[in-house]
Parts: structure tokens; sequence; C-alpha cells
């Protein structure tokens, strides 16, 4: 069976339609998005295109469904998301292939995000039945103050396309668990693995209408629609900085509750006593993890200078050195970008660099030929305001500017509007703990390539937005608090 039958035999037509209230159907126009494959740009296949009557019709269903699923016993949740956990990680092959195939990252990549991304539907299974309240003395004594923690209600979840799995069992694990409802609108590039997931979700036995699935083109007019209506109580958005601030402003109408996982401009720092190779192998993951379409991803080196030619080399050899090619090829370590738009975009990065005296040690041209592929490049006398530096890249280009003090490589670190994630590669102890209390960033990995962990708290600062995914933070942002006094016994 060739990769796209095995895709249409895990997909077939009457599964690549809209969820609503627990069944498959068409949109309500009979519309239908094609869904391109990045590796040649050509189609891969199509999914219902929602309509704003459906995007109304999910709603109704999930709120139809909420106070049952608040009532449902933690532990029944609980076992829920453990089933799917079991079942993600049963179907790890297939999630992997489909989404290899709508976003194009390797298939060994493809399968680290399943493993990741089944990690929250297990730690949030294990949360479920740990959401507690507080009984308490009044200090100046004579009553009572007790705790009551409630579901926030109906939630919209708005996911990206470059980690298609994860980015969604980050925000519907811990609703499931809290007791929410949702719809869920993933990025219009990927919606198979989202329906994929949505199928395991429902045999895990998720009931009727507390997971709906909107594939629609119109996200602006989607989420206005849906956040227009009172009964939301909660939108999570994984995105772009400028449409997240579109959706803080629209949040105000309702005063909906928001969680905003935003854009980052990760700094990756290396220190002169910093083990090299070591620091190396951290760069390789922080930058070409997802072709360093990624958040997270390191999008730019400071290194001490008197390390900075030694750091340069090796980098640019290993990255030199990777496998270029179709995502679902054996060997094959960097897929195509997501679309022609991605590749012009992080070409004019490098073009801007190289145009200010910037020189490639590897890559920084496009790459001929079908399919939306741009090779890794290493980029050395980067000048500090280059958009290389200053920009998200979100592609895989490294480029590195030095420093000369700790004190410069922290300044330099923080000039930027975002603050999501940070590297630092040192063997000093009290440094690294001036780092975690100087650097304006919700994650720093010391000595490590990789923060993301479901249970650490994920998130960011500054433009990167706010609210936390996974950890025992994760849970808190799809709970409210009702305080109850009371007098003393
Ligand atoms: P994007 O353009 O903001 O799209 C993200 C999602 O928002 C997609 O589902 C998109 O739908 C939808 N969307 C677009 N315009 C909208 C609007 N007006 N109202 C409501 N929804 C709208 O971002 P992207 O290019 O897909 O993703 C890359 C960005 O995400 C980068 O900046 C990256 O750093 C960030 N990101 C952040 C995290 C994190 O955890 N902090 C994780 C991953 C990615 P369509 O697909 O239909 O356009």
């Amino acid at each position: 069976m060739s990769f796209r039958e095995r895709l249409t035999h895990l997909l077939p037509e009457a599964r690549r339609q809209l969820l609503v209230g627990g069944h498959w159907v068409p949109a309500s126009n009979g519309a239908r998005i094609d869904v391109i494959d990045p590796a040649d740009g050509s189609v891969l296949t199509d999914v219902a295109d929602g309509t704003l009557d459906d995007a109304r019709a999910a709603l109704d269903a999930a709120v139809a469904a909420q106070p049952d699923w608040a009532a449902t016993a933690p532990r029944e949740r609980s076992e829920i998301l453990r089933r799917a956990f079991g079942l993600v990680t049963a179907h790890a092959d297939d999630l992997a292939l489909v989404m290899s195939l709508e976003m194009g990252k390797p298939i060994a990549e493809a399968k680290g995000e399943v493993t990741y991304g089944a990690e929250f539907l297990r730690w949030f299974s294990e949360e479920a039945v740990r959401i507690h309240g507080r009984w308490m003395h009044n200090p100046a004594g004579g009553s009572r103050l007790l705790t009551v923690r409630k579901p926030v209600g109906p939630c919209l979840f708005i996911t990206p396309w470059n980690f298609p799995l994860a980015m969604g069992t980050r925000k519907i694990g811990p609703a499931i668990a809290a007791g929410c409802t949702m719809v869920v609108k993933p990025a219009a590039q990927t919606p198979l693995t989202m329906l994929l997931l949505g199928g395991l979700l429902a045999e895990a036995g998720l009931p009727a209408g507390v997971l709906n699935i909107v594939t629609t083109e119109d996200a602006g007019g989607l989420s206005s629609t849906l956040m227009a209506d009172p009964r939301l109580r909660k939108v999570s958005f994984t995105g772009s900085t400028p449409v997240g601030k579109r959706l803080v402003e629209q949040s105000a109408g309702q005063l909906q509750r928001v969680s905003m996982e935003l854009g980052g401009n990760a700094p990756f720092l290396v220190f002169a006593d910093a083990d090299l190779d070591a620091a190396v192998d951290g760069a390789m993951l922080a930058k070409m993890r997802n072709m360093g379409e990624a958040c997270t991803s390191a999008n730019r080196f400071l290194v001490e200078v008197s390390v900075a030619d030694e750091f340069a080399a090796r980098l640019a050899d290993r990255m030199g050195s990777l496998r270029v090619g179709r995502g679902q090829d054996v060997g094959v370590q960097v897929g195509p970008l997501i679309d022609a738009k991605a590749v012009t975009s992080v070409a004019a990065v490098v073009d801007d660099a190289l145009a200010r005296g910037a020189r490639a040690l590897t890559g920084g041209q496009r790459v001929d030929g079908a399919g939306f592929f741009y090779p890794p490049t290493v980029l050395v006398d980067v000048p500090a305001d280059a958009d290389a530096v200053t920009a998200e890249t979100f592609g895989p280009v490294a480029p590195i500017t030095t420093f000369t003090s700790e004190d410069e490589a922290i300044t330099l670190a923080n000039a930027t509007e975002y603050g999501l994630a940070a590297y630092a590669y040192t063997r000093d102890l009290t440094r690294t703990l001036r780092l975690a209390e100087r650097l304006e960033t919700g994650m720093l990995g010391i000595n490590t390539g990789i923060v993301s962990n479901p249970a650490a708290p994920f998130g960011g600062v500054k433009a990167s937005g706010f609210g936390r995914e996974g950890g025992f933070e994760g849970i808190e942002e799809y709970l409210d608090t009702t305080y109850v006094a009371l007098p003393a016994p």
C-alpha cells in the first residue's frame, strides 16, 4: 500500500468531515479545503471547510454536553484520558505518517511528536483526580473559608500547523481532566492529524459533544463568531503574536479567559567555559527540531568571542551534512518547510543578512525543484539588527553573533519583544542561577537543547504570551474558583 493509499484508508472521506456532537458531518455548504503535500506541492487530500453555522453548531454541542461532563466523576475522565494515551501510542505509526505527509517533518520526528503529544494525555489523566479546593480557618477567627474548583466551561482551541498533534493534546488533555467541553479548530494546512486524534478520543470513550472539531479556512470568522457568544468561556490559542493580540482584544467583549502561546526568538548562549561538543549537540536539537519551525527554536546564537569560530565551524559541519528530502523517505533528517510563503520568508531573512555583510558557512541559497525546501544554513558576521537576529525566522537558519562578557550576553539575549525559551551552555553553576534570574524568558534550558516536557509548565513572557501548558500549572487554566464564606461550625 502506498503512503497515500494508507492515508485514505486511515481517513476515508466519511472521516474527513467536521466532528459535531459526536457525528462526522460535512460542511453545511458542502465546501472542501485541499490539503497540500509540502514535499511536492501536490494535493494530498481534502477536508470539510466548515462554515460559521457549522462553528455555531459545534459550540451548541459543546454547551449541551457541558453540564453532564462537568458532573462526570474525575476517575472516569482520568480513565478516558489514560485509554486515549494507550490508543495514541498504539497508533503512533499511523499518526506519524499522517503528520509527516501533511506537515512535511521526517517520520522519526513525527514519532517523537506522537510520544510527546501522547504524554499530555497521560499526564492529565493523572491530574484529573488531583483537583482540590481548600478549607481554612479565618486568620481573624470566628469563621471558615472554603474554596471549590470548577471547570471554566466550553472552550475554543486554535492550533498551529507546526505540531499538529501536541499543540492539540496540550489543550485537550487538561480540558478533559478539568471537565470542560471544547471546539477545536486545527490549522487549515494540517487538519488531518486532529481528525485522526478525534476518532481515537471517541474510541477511548469520550462522550459525544465534549470534543468538537471544525476545520475551516475562515479562522477569523470562526473566532469572532464564537468569541462573541457569552456561552464560550475560555480561549486557548497557539500561533503567531499578531493573531494572538487580535484574539486577546476580541476576548474583551465577553471577558473570556485566555491562554496565549505565541511566537518566540530564543537566544542560544554559548560561554567560553562550555563543553563545546555538548553545545553543538544541543544547538542541533534546538535549531533543527522541526526544521526550525518551532516556537522554541534557537533563533539566534550568541557565542563568547574566544570560542565563536570553533563553534561556528563545528555547527556548519553538522548542519551541512544533514540529509534533506521528503519526510517519509528513509534516512531523511530535514523535510520541506510548510509552504512556498515560508520558503520566501526564510530566503528573505538570509538575503538580508548576506546583503549586510554576513557570510554563509553552509546553505544560504534556495534549492531548485518541486516542494518547499530550504537548506540548513549557518551565518556568521551577522549584524545585531539583521532580520535573522531580530525576527522569528521559523526555518533552518542559524545566525551567529558574538559577545565578550556575561552582562553583554544577557543584554543581547533580552533585546527582543519575545520571551518564550532561551538556552545557555556553561559549566558555571552560579552563572546559571544569575541567568535564571536575569533572562526574560518563560523557559530556560541549561546545557540542553530541549525544554519541552509535559510535566513542566510551558509558556512565555512578553510578546510570547501568557498562561502555561503542561506541569501542575496546565490544569489551572481550565479551572475557576468559588470561595464560600462559612461561620465556624
Ligand atoms: P498563525 O498564522 O497565527 O496560525 C495559528 C492558528 O491560528 C491557525 O489555526 C490559523 O488558522 C489560526 N488563525 C489565523 N488567523 C486567525 C484569526 N484572525 N483568528 C483566529 N485564528 C486565526 O500561526 P502559524 O503560522 O500557524 O504558526 C506559527 C506561529 O505559532 C509562530 O509564531 C510560532 O512561534 C507560534 N507557535 C507558538 C507556540 C507556543 O507554544 N508558544 C507553539 C507553536 C507555534 P489557519 O490555519 O486557517 O490560518
